[in-house]
């Protein structure tokens, strides 16, 4: 059993931040997400995408966002339960919930903050026979630990930016690596594809196209998959077939576990601190609606602020707490950290 103070699902930008805040009130984290990385929508859908509206950034490309939120909260020490979603959740006669994820690991905190943004991503999956006979067995639809494909053969497909930056990247690791795609024109960033375009001139990756993978072969794990080549139908051995063929998010099972929804999203008070129906559970950024909401992640941001604030009253009733500017009363980190604010001086002239 994984016990924290908050226990945050999702780990996309409002998540991330979570962790500052509580961890400014002394709360601890962990977060939860079905991704087998941090980052939310910023790493998974646009992360070289530059964003112009976060305060302070005039411009930060995505994935630099995600990592600045992880170096914001690192001193804060927080967990991650990551590639698993959060299935159920359960009330202890204590008022703490035990949440427990598709894999069987079981959280619990005092105070839940849902930060599922626009649901867990669920892999888009190919139209093949016998998917669920393969799946963890040579089929992946994400690449959770590339060196499990060291030296191995692997055949990826699909066409944007995961395809090719997957491909490009295992060229270094596997022993082989063929990219099938559909077309012959690919979307992704345009240095992603010239990549490729150079890696198959020096034989690194064998590019297919326009290919689509028909049937998959094997004794209980993959060995072969048989690809229509415009028309004409051949085997390639393999010990991986990775489709990549983009998310679609769902709320999942968040949504039976009796939040008042509507639209896809958890309504909250966002007159108070973001608290759902059922007290003790909040949902913050992209995830929550009331009225005026705006999907942004500096709305998220706030929401995850004023959040803490009513965990830190649920974690320590009765306890007042006097807010301070960190410029004053500096940062101690849990890992033992101690950012110093510069005291003043105290001169006579
Ligand atoms: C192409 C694009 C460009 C954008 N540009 C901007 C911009 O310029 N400025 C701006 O402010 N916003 C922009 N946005 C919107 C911004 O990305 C979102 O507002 C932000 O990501 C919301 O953050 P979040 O943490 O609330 O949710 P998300 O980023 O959606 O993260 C939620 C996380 O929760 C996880 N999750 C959900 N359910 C579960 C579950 N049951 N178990 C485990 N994990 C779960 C998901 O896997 C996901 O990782 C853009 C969005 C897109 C798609």
């Amino acid at each position: 059993m994984i016990k924290t103070d908050i226990l945050i699902i999702g780990a996309g930008p409002t998540g991330l931040f979570t962790v500052f805040e509580a961890g400014l009130l002394k709360l601890k984290c962990h977060l939860i997400d079905a991704l087998p990385q941090p980052g939310g929508q910023c790493s998974e859908i646009y992360p070289k995408k530059p964003i112009y509206d976060i305060p302070g950034f005039p411009e930060i490309l995505a994935g630099d966002l995600t990592k600045n939120l992880l170096e914001q909260g690192k001193q804060f020490e927080p967990g991650f339960t990551l590639g698993e979603r959060a299935e159920t959740i359960e009330k202890q006669d204590d008022g703490s919930f035990i949440v427990t994820t598709n894999k069987g690991t079981k959280h619990q905190a005092p105070v839940v903050a849902i930060a599922g943004g626009l649901g867990s991503f669920e892999p888009r999956k190919p139209a093949l026979d016998n998917l669920e006979i393969y799946e963890d067995n040579g089929l992946e639809y994400f690449i959770k630990d590339p060196e499990v494909y060291r030296n191995k053969r692997v055949v990826i497909s699909g066409g944007g930016d995961s395809a090719l930056d997957w491909s490009i990247f295992l060229a270094d690791v596997a022993s082989e690596v063929t990219l099938i795609h559909r077309r012959n024109e690919f979307r992704g960033a345009l240095d992603s594809v010239e990549k490729v375009g150079e890696l198959k001139d020096l034989g690194k990756i064998n590019l297919v196209t326009p290919a689509e993978v028909v049937e998959l072969h094997g004794n209980g794990k993959i060995e072969a998959v048989t690809v229509n080549i415009d028309g004409e139908l051949s085997q390639i051995e393999t010990d991986h077939f990775i489709p990549l063929f983009g998310l679609s998010p769902k709320l999942g099972p968040i949504a039976d576990w009796g939040l008042e929804i509507e639209k896809n999203a958890i309504k909250v008070d966002n007159s108070l601190n973001y608290q759902t129906n059922i007290p003790g559970i909040f949902a913050i950024g992209d995830v929550n609606t009331y009225p005026e909401k705006l999907k942004l992640i500096l709305c998220g941001f706030h929401e995850a602020t004023l959040m803490c604030q009513a965990a830190y009253r649920i974690i320590n009733p009765g306890k007042r707490y006097v807010l301070k500017y960190t410029t004053v009363s500096g940062i101690d980190g849990f890992d033992g950290t101690r950012k110093e604010a510069p005291k003043a001086v105290v001169q006579s002239i």
